[in-house]
């Protein structure tokens, strides 16, 4: 007997279940988190139950059957969510990834054995535990190891290679050594995995405690070269140049600068990690030589926009990636004008400066400098001053008076037509807001109108 404390909701499932006479399980991740005492929120139960006599006990429930799962919705503006699926026993993955055919199994046992890894293949069922694999003794010793044989159930479904990764990293568990080198040696497989999946198991690494953990057991697992290999390729360019403070190479940088980045959205974190992912491609040695990567953050950005891509983030992920990179290197001294600093502001955009500030920190951090500089500190104070004094058309070093004279017309729509232009063009960093430039532009105008 092993009592565990379980939501009411989970307690009224497997009631339901087992007052028609059906076996029920708690069973998962969610059995492990129990164990560990980590908060769960989702709960997978499993049954000898038909999805169609579930449906019947759970009249509000939903069938997905793609997976054979019944959810069970229980409070409406809870994220919790509650799945029951029937046991099922799978073989046949011609295609590394999806079982040819669902099959039904008759059994907890048969459930348990086409389960990932061995903390993940526990089953409760509200009184007694079921480790058939030494589940809890793996969970004790923090260690994620394959239910069966590593290397037959990463080549059934290499997503689990990819798992396998991510729950070490959330957990900070160690790969078990017979597992890792099966994921060592089908590694290439992962190439049959949607991007999405990789994406959703990056982006969760990304967002786990200690993110740079998990791309350094990516890179060991070799599976770093398969789903980011132009991050791969910055291992080993080096940076170091005489009097110059970089002492890590690219790649080790990268690693460092995601470490060290104080935001915890992943999102933030992935620019940090990619940001010089160009300097491999812009990388080049000075006569005396010093090392340079030249508009690296230009191709950086470019590269970024590709595996944003290619992994389908959404749009917007994907924008602020590619400006969060692009824009990366941008500083200031004591002459840089308000104006550089508006377009700085526009092209990153006011919701995204405290994470390029957060990326900048990481960046400087990972490359050995101390957490902040004049430099840095100046930059801050003028980016609130700029947006503290927003700039509008009465702030254009000219007027309606002055575009009145040249055209030598009177008040009318035509002024602030012409005034709107200028400001636009201000604003964009096409004119400069000075004076005579202004009013040289009017007149162009006005022959530019003259002649068409
Ligand atoms: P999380 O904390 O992210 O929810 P989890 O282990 O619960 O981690 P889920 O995706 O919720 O992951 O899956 C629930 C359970 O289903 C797992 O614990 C595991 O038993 C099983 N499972 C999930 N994906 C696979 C897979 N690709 N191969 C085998 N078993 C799997
Ligand atoms: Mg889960």
């Amino acid at each position: 007997m092993m009592k565990f404390h379980l939501p009411k909701e989970a307690e009224e499932i497997l009631a339901i279940l087992k007052k028609a006479h059906f076996q029920a399980y708690i069973v998962g991740g969610c059995v492990r988190d129990l164990l560990l005492g980590r908060e769960t929120n989702d709960w997978d139960f499993t049954t000898d139950a038909t999805p169609e006599q579930i449906i019947k006990l759970f009249p509000d429930s939903f069938y997905d059957n793609k997976f054979g799962t019944v959810g069970v919705p229980i409070k409406q503006l809870s994220s919790v969510i509650y799945e029951i699926t029937t046991f099922r026993s799978e073989f046949g993955y011609t295609d590394h990834r999806h079982p040819d055919k669902i099959i039904w199994g008759k059994t907890l046992e048969e459930d348990l054995q086409r389960r990932d890894f061995t903390i993940n293949a526990l089953a409760y069922d509200g009184k007694t535990l079921t480790d058939l694999y030494e589940g809890q003794q793996d969970l004790k010793n923090q260690i994620i190891r394959a239910v069966g044989e590593a290397d037959t159930r990463f080549k059934e479904d290499a997503l689990r290679m990819m798992r396998a990764v991510r729950i070490a990293t959330e957990l900070q568990f160690i790969i078990e050594e017979k597992t890792f080198s099966a994921i060592r040696n089908n590694n290439n497989l992962l190439t049959k995995i949607s991007n999405e999946r990789i994406r959703d198991e990056l982006i969760k690494i990304l967002a786990s405690p200690f993110p740079a953990d998990g791309i350094k057991l990516l890179r060991n697992g070799t599976l770093l070269s398969v789903i980011l290999p132009e991050l791969e390729k910055c291992f080993g360019v080096e940076q170091r140049s005489p009097k110059r403070h970089h002492m890590h190479d690219v790649g080790t940088h990268l690693l460092k600068s995601l470490e060290l980045c104080p935001s915890k959205d992943p999102i933030v974190r992935l620019a940090t990690l990619l940001h010089d992912i160009g300097k491999p491609i812009t990388v080049n040695t000075t006569a005396d030589g010093i090392i340079t990567f030249y508009n690296h953050e230009i191709i950086s950005a470019s590269i970024v926009r590709n595996i944003a891509e290619r992994l389908h983030f959404s749009k917007k992920d994907r924008d602020k990636l590619i400006k969060l990179v692009r824009f990366h290197q941008f500083t200031v001294d004591e002459k840089q004008t308000d104006s550089a600093l508006r377009r700085f502001i526009r092209n990153v955009g006011t919701e995204n400066l405290q994470d390029m500030l957060d990326l900048r920190v990481g960046d400087r951090l990972g490359g050995g400098a101390r957490e902040t500089s004049w430099r840095l500190e100046l930059f801050k104070k003028r980016l609130e001053e700029v947006q503290k004094q927003p700039f509008t058309v009465s702030d254009l070093k000219v007027d309606g008076h002055d575009v009145m004279k040249i055209y030598n017309i009177g008040p009318g729509p035509l002024i602030g037509a012409i005034l709107d232009m200028l400001f636009n063009d201000v604003v964009e960093g096409k004119l400069k807001n000075e004076r005579e430039i202004l009013l040289k532009r009017i007149k162009d105008l006005k022959k530019e109108s003259k002649v068409n």
